[in-house]
């Protein structure tokens, strides 16, 4: 509240100064005296509600899919969501059988002899670049508890994720997803991956749920399963959902279960820009203060045109709300939840950095290991992902009509 409330006030005044030469020959309207709504919206994130979110996704270790701990996570998300107001919690059932190992060729090259570009999702690497893999050895992780709590390995067979809907007021049957991925792999807690961006949908599931919000369309808050092994969770639900889109049902009930899609806004990996390898191989110890938000979409994909403008609002949006760390936007979105929607509606991804050139050449040391643990990240690491909240909250406010009422 205090920094968000502080920016507003510093703007008003200036806008006031700028205006003093008109306002002598005409009264000025009040407008800039109306406090922002959706600045106050904002203004009910707080690092600490963001920490707590991570920290109680933690407890269920990797929340690796097709295990116990995965399913009871599922089942906190959903507690936390209703908890919050968000109670039309639904899920999508699904089937996920793992596909064979690919057999190893003893000539593969290892990944950071590849060539530096074309990278993924487009993308061109330079600079110096870290070793990047997933941990799969359990006594890397030296924690014996979190090692056992770790220790169930995935089963075939039905998957579970869970959504809830604000539903908007006006345009019921139109509506913005925003997504974050639940499970995790590597050994570790998955606090950055992808716990930092699940709260950052619990978070705003809780605010938008608040009685006194109003949107005029809809918003849902999904998080996703299965991300880790192709994006299984958000596939499932395009497969199962996409052609249900904009339908009344029951007829003549004004009720639509799947409101026509606007957009798809992913969060994966939110709170690590500490910047690029060191010489040795090594990353610096405290997050960069030029640390910022890469806000993505896809160039190469059938709706980028849709999809750059939609990055560009949560651009503007950042300028307006985040209190303390930038965003730019780029065009290389890939490996992640936002990629089944890309060629269908506007869709982009927030993260930490960019997912190819940066986190794919080694810019994030836990990512996939064993020390992606809640205590691993300072409150500057944290406050990178409450920043991102604040602007995906800024933005989807801006784009559904949210408004507060008495
Ligand atoms: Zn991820």
């Amino acid at each position: 509240m205090p920094i968000s409330a502080a920016r507003v006030l510093a703007r008003s005044s200036f806008a006031l100064l700028v205006a003093a030469p008109l306002a002598a020959q005409t009264p000025s309207p009040a407008a800039d005296s109306t406090p922002d709504p959706i600045a106050q919206m904002v203004s009910r994130l707080d690092l600490e509600h963001y920490k707590a979110t991570i920290k109680g996704l933690t407890q269920f270790g990797d929340r690796r899919q097709g295990t116990e701990r995965n399913r009871k996570a599922v089942d906190w998300i959903e507690q936390q969501l209703k908890s919050y107001g968000c109670t039309n919690t639904e899920r999508i059932t699904y089937e996920f059988n793992a596909p064979p190992p690919r057999p190893r060729t003893g000539n593969a090259p290892a990944r950071r002899e590849r060539p530096a570009y074309p990278a993924e999702g487009g993308s061109h690497v330079r600079g110096i670049r870290a070793r990047t893999g997933v941990n799969n050895d359990s006594l890397a992780q030296p924690d014996a508890r979190l090692r056992a709590l770790n220790t169930e390995q995935s089963k075939d067979g039905e998957r579970q994720e869970v959504y809830c809907t604000k539903v908007g007021t006006t345009h019921p049957d139109e509506m913005y997803i925003v997504g974050g991925h639940m499970d995790g792999i590597g050994w570790g807690e998955a606090a950055n991956d992808d716990g930092s961006g699940t709260a950052i949908v619990m978070e705003l599931a809780r605010v938008f749920s608040s009685p006194d919000v109003k949107t005029d369309r809809s918003i849902r808050f999904i998080l996703w399963n299965n991300e880790e092994t192709g994006l299984n969770g958000a596939r499932a639900y395009v497969a199962q959902r996409q052609a249900l889109q904009g339908k009344e049902s029951p007829a003549g009930s004004g009720k639509y279960p799947e409101p026509r899609w606007l957009g798809m806004v992913q969060h994966d990996m939110m709170m690590f820009d500490h910047g690029m390898p060191l010489a040795d191989g090594t990353l610096p110890k405290e997050q960069r203060p030029e640390a910022n938000t890469n806000i993505e979409f896809q160039s190469n994909s059938k709706m980028a045109e849709g999809s750059n403008k939609l990055a560009w609002a949560f651009s503007t949006a950042n300028d307006k709300y985040a209190t303390d760390y930038p965003a730019v936007v780029g065009q290389h979105m890939t490996n992640t939840d936002s990629a089944p929607f890309q060629d269908i509606i506007p869709s982009i991804s927030l993260r930490e950095n960019e997912r190819g050139a940066q986190i794919g050449a080694g810019w994030d040391p836990n990512w996939h290991q064993p020390t992606d643990l809640f205590k691993t990240y300072s409150d500057k690491d944290f406050r990178l992902g409450l920043n991102a909240a604040q602007t995906t909250l800024g933005a989807i406010a801006t784009l559904t009509g949210a408004r507060l009422t008495k």
